[in-house]
Order: C-alpha cells, then structure tokens, then sequence
C-alpha cells in the first residue's frame, strides 16, 4: 500500500469557520469521579430515602457554612424554595415581596407555596433588593406581606445582616434565593436555597438545598419533603416527595471533591475574560465577580439600553450571548396578574446587563474572540 499524503489546503483556500463561542457550559464531575460513590451505593444496596451517600453530602455542605448551620435537600431550587415557604409558615393567600429582576423559577416557587408574588424594584447598582428600602415600601404593599424573598443576583450575596435586621424590626420571615450563590453563601443566619442544578456553579443534574441556622425550620423542610414523615411511617401533614437521590448525592459528593480545582478554573477564566475587555470601559462586571465570588456565568452591565443591539452585534460575530432573566417575572404571561411596585431599575437592568460566554473551561481563543469582537461592537454602539 502506498502512504499518500494529504493534500495541502491551497494558498487562498478560506479558513474553515469558527462555530459559535457557547454562552455556558456546564462543568460536571466526569464519570470516573463518580465510580467510587457509585461502587458504595452497589455495596449498600440504597438509593434513595437519606441514604449514607446523602447524609455525607447534607454534611459537608453544612461544613461549608461559619457558625451554625443546618442543611435539607430537596430534588430542585424551586421545590425547595417553595418547601422552604412552606415551613417558614408563611400565610397562604398572602404576599410575598420579591424582585421581578429574577429567574421566573422564584416566581413560581412562590406561587406554589400559595402566596402571591408582590414585585418590587431592585437596587440599580447592587441589582437586588434593598432591605431598608423594602421596609420603607411596606406601607404601600398590596395587601398582607407574609414573606419576603430577596434574590442573590447571578451569585452575588447581599449583606445578610441587613436582612436580619429586616426581619426582626418587621417580623416578615425572610427566605433567600441563592440559587446561584453556591460559592459565594458561607453563612446561615437567614435561611436560603442554592440550586444544584447542573447549569450553576455545583451541579449535580437537578437538585437544590436549604441551609439555615433554624435546626427545626430545616426539620420541617425535610418532613415536607418526605410525605410529611419524621422518624415513624405516619404522615403527620400534607406534604410531597422531593428528596434527593444517592445518585444525585454521589455526583455532589464528586463535585465537592473536585470544588476546590474546579473554583480556581472558575476564577481564572473571569479574571482572564476580564483582563481581555479592561480597554472596553463600557463593560462593567457585577462587584467582586470572578476575585471575591465565583459563579458559572457571567453577567455585565452596558450603556442604558444597548443589551439588545450588543447581543445582536455579537451574535453576528459569532458570540453567543443570553438575557438570563429575560425583561422581569412581571412581565411573564404566568405572572401578569401579580401587583407590583416601581420598576424603573428592573427596566433598566432588563435593557442594559447580559450574560456573555463563560465556562470554568473558557478557552483563551474564545476569550480573544469575544475581546475582539467587543472592540468592533461597543465603538459601534458608542462612537
Ligand atoms: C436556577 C435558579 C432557580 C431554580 O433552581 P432549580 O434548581 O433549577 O429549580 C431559582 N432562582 C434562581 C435565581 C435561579 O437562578
């Protein structure tokens, strides 16, 4: 057999082009990182009901946390969100005082829990709410407040004392969305949920948990998650299933094991992605993204109301962009009926903030491709 070469591409051949740079890519422990905990669960013979591999997970989550802290899974954020409503005893039929600047899954956790959403605008510059300004906009509330549920903007923990104050000179119990805070929540003095759905920071497919500093509210949650179960087979209220499963617990426990390298890869593909649009002003990354916290996407503001033409722009230059929260639950047909305040910062984060490519893996390629293009797009924009 003669060996044949290939032939050489000619000299004015076009290069292949590029595929689009992903605006996220989830990153999950490989399959043989798993081997070892699936291996127990073969030997045990249990998969599911707070198994051994679910117990050592609930724990070392709950070692993350400073001071005490009490941690209950559930099968997803929402389910937990709305469990966690739930046992906080928040009144059904009354309202809850949340961001529209959300995912809609808040919205509906709420709504699932039987109350109503009450949506409120966010603070412009932190992009969530205020507490004292909540406190302030109580006395225009539609009706009863039985809840209030502040939201961590794509990661970012507001400053959890000042909900506690919030809480103790308005008696409103305060739950808080940290869905995407996986790395940046390490405290429990109120209670909050962490999504471990596969798109955030630790995925383990779908799944979520509740840390508090409330042993009995999290004792509640878990009976809420088990048929109304606690330590006998009699259902001692309504409930439903939404445990997590040993299979999810050993992709967690995987996730952990692999968190700390995993984070460093987080840091330094945002610390990269920032230093390659430092000449592009116009581009601002939300407070200590990528240096003090770490998430799986990446969120920044533009000029008032360019979101749209930069995502157009971008998109043509093969940049794949996504306005995660889209224009405000309010504005969701599910949740049109839902009173609201003010929501002139909601706009404006709506028409101004955009999520751009990002992954723990974000190569050096796709950093200079979205540099580049950004340099064409924002002189555009802003001449
Ligand atoms: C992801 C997310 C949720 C939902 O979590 P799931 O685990 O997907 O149910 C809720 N709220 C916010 C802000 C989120 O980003």
């Amino acid at each position: 057999m003669s060996s044949r070469r290939a032939p050489l591409p000619a000299p004015d051949a076009t290069p292949e082009p590029l595929g689009p740079v992903p605006v996220a890519r989830p990153s999950m422990p490989m399959a043989e990182a798993l081997a070892p905990y699936l291996a127990r669960m073969d030997e045990a013979r249990w998969y599911s009901n707070f198994g051994p591999l679910l117990q050592e997970f609930e724990q070392r989550l709950t070692d993350r946390f400073a001071g005490p802290a009490f941690v209950a899974t559930a099968a997803n954020g929402t389910v937990a969100l709305t469990l966690a409503l739930q046992a906080m005893g928040a009144r059904p039929g009354g309202f809850c005082a949340m961001p529209s600047w959300t995912f809609v899954a808040s919205a509906h956790a709420v709504v699932q829990a039987g109350l109503v959403p009450w949506f409120v605008d966010v603070d412009p510059a932190t992009w969530m709410l205020d507490p004292a300004r909540l406190q302030a906009e109580l006395a225009d509330a539609p009706g009863q407040v039985a809840a209030a549920l502040p939201v961590a903007a794509f990661g970012h923990v507001p400053d959890l004392s000042a909900w506690v104050r919030f809480r103790e000179r308005t008696g409103i119990p305060v739950l808080l969305d940290a869905a995407a805070a996986f790395d940046a929540l390490d405290a429990a003095q109120v209670p909050a949920m962490v999504s471990l759905h596969a798109t955030k920071a630790l995925g383990v497919g779908e799944g979520g948990f509740i840390v508090a500093d409330d042993e009995a509210l999290i004792a509640m949650i878990r009976e809420l998650s088990t048929f109304g179960f606690r330590g006998s087979r009699e259902s001692r209220r309504i409930a439903t299933n939404a445990k997590l499963s040993e299979y999810a617990a050993a992709v967690g426990l995987a996730g952990l094991d692999g968190w700390p390298a995993t984070r460093l890869r987080y840091g330094l593909a945002a610390q990269r992605l920032r230093i390659a649009l430092t000449g592009q002003p116009d581009v601002v990354f939300q407070d200590g993204w990528g240096m003090d916290w770490v998430s799986s996407v990446c969120v920044v503001r533009l000029p008032d109301g360019t979101a749209d033409a930069v995502a157009a722009r971008l998109a043509a230059a093969g940049i794949e962009t996504r306005r995660w929260w889209g224009a405000g639950c309010h504005l969701s047909p599910a949740f049109a009926a839902a009173p609201h305040g003010d929501l002139t910062a909601t706009a404006a984060l709506s028409g101004s903030t955009l999520g751009l490519p990002f992954a723990a893996d974000l190569g050096l390629d796709e950093i200079d491709r979205v540099a580049e293009a950004f340099a064409s797009v924002m002189m555009e924009i802003s001449p």
